[in-house]
Formats: structure tokens, C-alpha cells, sequence
């Protein structure tokens, strides 16, 4: 697959630096290239968007919402293209893009098209009715947007959708190491309605092409979904410039397992917090904190389930767990257990790299599900992200030593709470430092609400109404009337 850029309606590729290679996780080797993008196509890409600027920012949000339903149903007849292609990027399993990944991708373009309809902005009368207040909220102009390789086209229309939705101008960078679906979908922009320009991809690296979007001066937004790292790089890369900025970043999730939580539900959810996408969710849960009196029992069902978990060839229907996203991605997933080893923890069950049977996925990026116990809970395997079907187990006595080892790490974007009892799970979430508390559930989402991490898990919020107030800016209109 030769993927190229789309840039003013057009499929190109980079101007100067040639290609990368588009490598398969499950078999390590390349299937295809990318274009190696830098400034000279950013610019060429912001040309574009300023030409279409002017005419896609005054069309009716009935006509934008129509151009991404447009958008949607080529995505919903395209469903099994996206799959596989989203899959063999990857190295999920296809039953799980099949599931989670393209079904989503279809309704952030759904979802944004209808609330941007429905969105009203604020008016107020002031006292003694002698002005009439309103917030006019115009598009920015031309806006940044770059998502990562872990859900790769169910954030990227994420965030594409609410932009253009709003009248926005759109520069995408998806990751280099999964440039596929958004390709794919670059080839529906402009049957779907799009004008040229209005919304553009562009691929290939961070440091590059990334780093060419968010510095433009013209770049009147970034909205960056990513590692903790990348976040704090490009937060300093505009600071001093009016830029606005959204962070989606990395996180050390908690599932607090309460001694009265629902033994059987609890454990087959903690399964899939822990392991869905390889552990590459940012939203999984990568601590396990188990109550003391059921500390043993739950380690050792645990034990059980995990050990039976394999790693199978991601284009199998059947597979549940695929490969993790990359070579480097699985040496330093490697590192974290190696350390863990030195550290004095104990490995439960995996800790090894591995690969299914057949020579397909010989030379592919697989890790065998991992738990660990024994660890400090200050250590680097229990403070940073691992991002990978690793998980550690820690015990806790009481409700307070629950909640100080939850909120000790650096992160704060998800929790899990495993409890029957309502007031303690009232009390235990309002006391977490995170973006999302879920209670005796998991990755269950409403796209109204607000979504997003604190501490070193982000800055700002997506979701519902706040992509298009980010998307926006906010003009107070006041009228005299007597
Ligand atoms: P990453 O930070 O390496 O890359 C993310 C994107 O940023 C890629 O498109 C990359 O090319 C680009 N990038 C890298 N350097 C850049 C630079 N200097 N300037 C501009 N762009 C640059 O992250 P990743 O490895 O692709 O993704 C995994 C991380 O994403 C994990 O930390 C995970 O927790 C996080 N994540 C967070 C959320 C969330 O909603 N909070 C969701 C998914 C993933």
C-alpha cells in the first residue's frame, strides 16, 4: 500500500524527503510506505486550507454536517476494508476493530455532525432589560490535529469531526506507525463534499512533519492526543505564541477492587481493562489494587484467566489478543518487566516475548500477558506508563491506603471502582484524581460527556460540547435596547 498525503483535495506525496516504510506488527515486516512530510508539504497543506477557508467557514452547519454523514456512510460501506487495513497497521485483532474501532470512527462523525446542529450558544438580558447579550462563536481558522497509533481512526475522527463540524480548516497528522485507515478515508473527503483544502492529512514523523504543523504561525489550534513526553514537548514548542491547545496524554490507571465487589463481574471486566488493544488503551487499567481479604483469591483467578490468554495472528477472527504496535514499543515493554525482575517482583505468569504458532507472526512484535506482584509501589514499573498487557497487583487495607495508592502516581486519567457498595463509590470517585471514574464497569462512553485526564494525563477536555467551545472562539455580542 503506497499511502500519500491529502492535501487541497489531492493525493500527493512529500515534497522532499521521500518515504518510510509502513511496517505490519504481526509480522515485522514492511507492507507498504508513507511519504516522509516536512515543512514544505505543511505549507503547501496551509496554502490549501486558507484557500478554502473563507467559503468552508461560511457554509450552513447543515451543509458541514451533511459533508461528514457523507463521510460516515463511506466509512459504513467500507466497514471490512477498515477493518483488516486497521488491523494488519496495527496488530489488533480485526474482532476488535471490527468492535470498537470502526464503529467508532463512523458515529464521532455521526455524533459531531448532530450536536454541532443542536449546539446552542449562550444569551442573556442584562438587568433592567436594557442589553441583550449573545455569544457568537466563530471558527478559528485553521487548525492542527494529531492523533497516535493506538486507536488510530477512532481518534483521529475524534478529533477531525468537531473541527470541521465547527467551520474549522483541517491539518491531520496521524501516527506514522498506523497512516492506513486515514488514508483510506482520504480517498471519501471529497466525494464526500469537502472542498479542497478544507481538509487535508498529512503523514509521516513526530519530529518532522508534526513539529512543521504545530509551529506554523497560521496554526491557530493543536489538538494533540499522545505520550506525556510528546504533550510537554509541543506545549513548549508554542508557548509564547496564542495557539489554543488540547493534551490528551498518557496514564497509570487504578481498578480498586473493593473485598464487596461483585467477585465474578470484577474480574472478567479487569480482564478486559487490563488486556483489550494488548494493554494499549490509554484508558486500560495498568494497577491492580485488591483488597487484602480477597487479595489471594483474586490473584490467583486472575492467575488462571491470564495464563490462559495467547497472543494469535491479529487477521484471525477467532484471536483475541494481537501484537503490540512496534519493535521499539515491545523492547520497551521488555524493559519495564526486566525491571520489575531486578526490583525483586514477582512474575506471576508471561513476562516474555513470544509469538503464535505458523510462520506468518514468527518475526512479529507479540508479548505474552503479564502479572506482577511484589513490587514498591513507588517503583518505575508502578509510576510509569507501560503501555502494554502488563499489570501489576498491589494489596491495600483500607479505604484510605486505596486512595493515596491510587492517586500516587504522576497520572490521572481513568479509575475503576469494584464495589457494591453505592456510598463508598460515590466517596471513593469523588476522591480520585482522574478524568473518568468508572463504577463496576469499564470503557463505557457517552460522547456528551466530558473527556479527558489531570495531573500529567492532559490538559483540557474532549467530548460533547467541549470539542466545539475548543474549536471555537467566543465572541460577546451586546446589543442596547433601551
Ligand atoms: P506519541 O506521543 O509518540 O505520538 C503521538 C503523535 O504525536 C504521533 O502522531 C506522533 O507522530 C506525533 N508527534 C511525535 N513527536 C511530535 C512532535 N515533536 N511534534 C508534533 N507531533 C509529534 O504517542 P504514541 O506512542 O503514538 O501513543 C501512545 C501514547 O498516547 C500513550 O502515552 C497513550 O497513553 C497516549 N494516549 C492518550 C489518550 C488519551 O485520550 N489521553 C488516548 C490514546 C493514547
Amino acid at each position: 500500500m503506497d499511502i500519500l498525503n491529502f492535501i487541497g483535495g489531492k493525493h500527493l506525496p512529500a515534497i522532499e524527503n521521500g518515504w518510510l516504510d509502513n511496517i505490519e506488527p504481526a509480522t515485522g515486516l514492511p507492507y507498504g510506505r508513507l511519504p516522509r512530510s516536512g515543512e514544505a508539504d505543511i505549507e503547501r497543506a496551509m496554502e490549501a486550507a486558507q484557500a478554502a477557508y473563507p467559503a468552508w467557514s461560511s457554509t450552513s452547519v447543515e451543509e458541514r454536517a451533511a459533508c461528514l454523514n457523507r463521510l460516515a456512510d463511506r466509512i459504513a460501506e467500507h466497514f471490512d476494508e477498515l477493518v483488516a487495513a486497521e488491523s494488519r497497521d496495527n496488530g489488533k485483532p480485526v474482532s476488535l476493530a471490527a468492535h470498537v474501532d470502526i464503529p467508532r470512527a463512523e458515529k464521532n462523525l455521526r455524533f459531531y455532525a448532530s450536536a454541532a446542529q443542536q449546539y446552542l450558544t449562550e444569551a442573556g438580558m442584562a438587568a433592567g432589560a436594557h442589553q441583550l447579550h449573545y455569544v457568537h462563536r466563530k471558527p478559528l481558522g485553521t487548525v492542527g490535529v494529531i492523533s497516535p497509533w493506538n486507536l488510530p481512526l477512532y481518534l483521529f475522527t475524534w478529533k477531525v469531526a468537531p473541527a470541521l463540524a465547527m467551520g474549522n480548516c483541517v491539518i491531520g497528522k496521524p501516527s506514522e506507525i498506523t497512516p492506513a485507515t486515514a488514508f483510506l478515508m482520504s480517498q471519501w473527503i471529497n466525494e464526500s463534499g469537502f472542498p479542497p483544502g478544507s481538509f487535508n492529512i498529512v503523514h509521516g514523523l513526530g519530529n518532522e512533519v508534526g513539529e512543521a504543523l504545530v509551529t506554523h504561525p497560521r496554526i491557530k489550534a493543536i489538538s494533540f492526543t499522545g505520550g506525556t513526553a510528546t504533550g510537554r514537548h509541543i506545549a513548549r514548542a508554542v508557548a509564547g505564541t496564542s495557539k489554543k491547545t488540547t493534551f490528551e496524554l498518557g496514564g497509570k490507571n487504578p481498578a480498586i477492587i473493593f473485598e464487596d465487589c461483585d467477585f465474578d463481574l470484577t474480574l472478567r471486566t479487569v480482564l478486559r481493562s487490563g488486556f483489550a488493544n494488548q494493554g494499549q488503551i490509554c484508558l486500560c487499567s495498568s494497577r491492580f489494587l485488591i483488597h487484602e481479604s480477597i487479595y489471594d483469591r483474586f490473584r490467583d483467578a486472575l492467575v488462571e484467566k491470564v495464563s490462559a490468554m495467547r497472543p494469535g495472528d491479529p487477521s484471525l477472527p477467532k484471536t483475541k489478543m494481537g501484537a503490540v504496535a512496534s519493535a521499539d514499543h515491545l523492547a520497551k515493554i521488555q524493559s519495564f518487566v526486566a525491571q520489575a525482575r531486578e526490583l525483586g517482583g514477582t512474575i506471576l505468569c508471561g513476562g516474555q516475548a513470544t509469538h503464535p504458532e505458523g510462520d506468518r507472526c514468527r518475526q512479529g512484535h507479540f508479548m505474552q500477558p503479564t502479572l506482577i506482584e511484589g513490587l514498591s509501589p513507588t517503583c518505575e514499573v508502578n509510576q510509569q506508563e507501560i503501555f502494554g498487557p502488563v499489570v501489576t497487583l498491589q494489596p491495600f487495607a483500607t479505604e484510605e491506603e486505596a486512595i493515596a495508592l491510587a492517586n500516587g502516581t504522576e497520572y490521572g486519567l481513568a479509575c475503576t471502582i469494584w464495589t457494591e457498595n453505592l456510598r463508598r463509590a460515590h466517596r471513593v470517585a469523588a476522591r480520585i484524581d482522574s478524568g473518568i471514574a468508572w463504577v463496576n464497569c469499564w470503557l463505557e462512553r457517552d460522547l456528551r460527556m466530558p473527556f479527558g485526564g489531570v495531573k500529567s494525563s492532559g490538559a483540557g477536555r474532549e467530548g460533547g460540547t467541549e470539542s466545539l467551545r475548543f474549536f471555537t472562539e467566543p465572541q460577546n455580542v451586546c446589543i442596547q435596547i433601551t
